[in-house]
């Protein structure tokens, strides 16, 4: 994305192998004026790897996982 700031940080920032390093790509993102479409890209594509939008992996994971509980139909009991 043209508008992006990680187009002026090396790709390899975006996929920490350590948790500072999660840390410092986060801060990144945190400016960016594009986070929410780079987090919906991330979720719709079910991009595993990699700081997307200012959420990692597990944040990401966890996302999906709360958007697929809310999505799910409550069940009906009969009285
Ligand atoms: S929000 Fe997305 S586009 Fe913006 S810096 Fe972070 S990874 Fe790059």
């Amino acid at each position: 994305m043209k508008q992006s700031y990680c187009a002026n940080s090396p790709a390899d920032t975006f996929f920490p192998s350590d948790g500072m390093g999660v840390i410092v790509a986060k801060e990144i993102c945190s400016n960016c004026p594009v986070t929410e479409p780079c987090l919906e890209y991330a979720l719709y594509n079910r991009i595993d790897h990699g700081v997307w939008g200012g959420c990692s992996e597990r944040q990401r994971r966890r996302i999906l996982k709360d958007r697929r509980v809310s999505s799910q139909p409550l069940s009906v009991t009969a009285a």
